[in-house]
């Protein structure tokens, strides 16, 4: 079938940020926020009496913003009942009619642009450029897996044979998807795994990261006042270990697609293989320990720019943000000089504020994660230099530290912690098959003049997204189609011609005439 609209695709242009009576509006928008609630949705009902608990707000102590209720294990039957029945229709209504809904669902979520940045500000403490980005990226995924439903699932594809026989193959959807997000992009990622697994013919239980439950709730009712029928698509709030364990658990879950941690990714692919019956597609889309190499030849403010952004940028909150710093001994000490001045120019504070460029970390269980990190950094290394945060919230100000290798990090730290390491050229070798024996391969990023050192770089360090003279973070959907190998996940990667591979099932059917 003919691509109608894939040609004429656009992404999605977001708000302008630099007008200042957009930002002024948004700002607005997010200090008038009134408080929300969110809860088990089925059926497009809102369910369950449970006990309420309090959603905080990271920017702020101890003010709620919201409320919600956990999902309770009848929910859940409820959830995968409703879905299981309406699947197969939805399935066979074929891609057209699918991207149909996803189409309409990227249009309301630009409709509702404002409302929903000043929901990712208080709730997740998102910058406002950070919202604009995340209502855009989740607009994105919508219209790009309209496009691939569309072109991959709207008939067979034919196959050459011998003469005589008809071959095809054709893409069907698998029956319940089980979506578990981050709280880092509590729109983009969570409404762009819906997204894929509705595209390739699938119903959806979806739970949102336990501290962004609200957002959720807005794209959950925004999918339905699409036009998408409320039974394919359930939400079921909670902790991971009640909720997400139990969906995944679940005899009617046919597939689970998971973005966070890289030990709960285990965790989830441990229930699911200890489970009976049919063996369970995971998509894993986890952790990173993020490397930059800088050579002699690189533009110093260049790299300083991207490195402030890849490092601090949504206060270093990203699977895809810089930890490792790699700078030729030579010419270190400028740099790290000259990062430390553009350290200084950060403005750290209440996310919807404009000027803010770096927010708080989620809770206070990220901040102490960091705390004790730097403490260790303290002893063990060196804390280059290090920013004050805002008392009220949780703030973590923005640390630069040197140490001796990759090596000395075991783990992704997920929060605006730079390291250093000093390196001297002759043993490039040794000190990236350092960063590659940590086991990750997300985002890498290179700083030369020189392409043979770029390409050697990429061939030493395993890397999902390679970025060569710019920033590592912003993918973009249908441009970085983004997802790691090794610890960082198992693909297929979002945003890119196979995305919805592991969506759906392909049956190859042969007919001699
Ligand atoms: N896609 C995002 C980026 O390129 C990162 C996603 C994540 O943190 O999970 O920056």
């Amino acid at each position: 079938p003919a691509d109608i609209y894939g040609a004429e695709r656009r992404n999605s242009r977001g708000l302008d940020l630099s007008v200042p009576d957009e930002a002024a509006r948004l700002h607005h928008a997010a200090r008038a926020l009134s408080p929300l609630r969110a809860g088990p949705f089925v059926e497009g009902v809102a369910r369950g009496g449970g006990e309420a608990t309090a959603v905080l707000s990271p920017s702020e102590a101890d003010v709620a913003i919201g409320q919600v209720v956990e999902a309770s294990p009848a929910d859940i039957d409820a959830a995968f009942a409703a879905a299981r029945a309406a699947q197969p229709a939805w399935d066979a209504s074929g891609g057209f009619r699918r991207a149909e809904v996803l189409r309409a669902m990227a249009d309301a979520l630009e409709g509702d642009m404002e409302r929903l940045i000043a929901i990712c500000a208080r709730e997740a403490g998102k910058t406002l450029a950070d919202g604009v980005a995340e209502v855009r990226e989740a607009a994105d995924f919508c219209r790009y897996y309209a496009h691939l439903a569309q072109t991959k699932f709207a008939g067979a594809e034919t196959l050459k044979g011998p003469v005589g026989e008809t071959n095809t193959l054709e893409l069907r959807g698998r029956g319940v998807f089980v979506c578990i997000s981050p709280w880092n992009f509590p729109l983009a990622i969570f409404t762009g795994q819906i997204a894929a697994a509705l595209a390739a013919g699938n119903a959806v239980v979806a739970k949102p990261a336990e501290q962004t439950p609200l957002i959720a709730t807005q794209a959950v009712a925004l999918f339905h006042e699409a036009g998408l029928d409320p039974r394919l698509l359930a939400l079921a709030p909670g902790r991971g270990e009640t909720v997400g364990a139990a969906l995944t658990a679940h005899p009617q879950c046919d597939g689970v697609a998971f973005t966070g941690g890289t030990d709960t990714a285990r965790a989830i692919n441990q229930t699911l293989a200890g489970r009976d019956g049919p063996i369970i597609p995971f998509i894993a889309e986890t952790g990173g320990l993020n490397g930059m190499f800088v050579d002699t030849t690189a533009l110093k403010e260049q790299v300083v720019d991207d490195v402030i952004l890849s490092a601090f940028g949504s206060a270093g909150q990203r699977c895809s943000a810089l930890r490792i710093l790699f700078l030729p001994r030579d010419t270190a000490d400028g740099v790290i000089e000259t990062i430390k001045g553009a350290m200084d120019a950060l403005v750290i504070g209440d996310p919807a504020d404009p000027a803010t460029d770096v927010g708080p970390v989620i809770d206070e269980e990220a901040r102490e994660a960091l705390r004790a990190h730097v403490a260790r950094l303290e002893v063990e290394a060196r804390v280059l230099h290090r920013l004050d945060a805002p008392a009220q919230g949780t703030f973590f100000g923005p640390v630069l530290a040197e140490i001796p290798s990759a090596r000395f990090l075991e783990r992704e730290v997920f929060g605006p912690i730079l390291h250093v390491v000093r390196y001297d050229p002759a043993r490039l070798d040794e000190v990236a098959g350092e960063l590659a024996g940590q086991g990750y391969g997300l985002t890498l990023g290179v700083h030369s003049r020189i392409d043979a050192f770029a390409r050697q770089v990429r061939e030493l360090v395993p890397a999902g997204n390679v970025y060569v003279n710019r920033s590592i973070i912003g993918a973009v959907v249908g441009v970085q189609p983004f997802g790691g190998e090794g610890l960082s996940g198992t693909g297929p990667k979002a945003g890119g011609p196979n995305s919805l591979s592991r969506y759906a099932i392909e049956r190859a059917v042969s007919v001699n005439i």
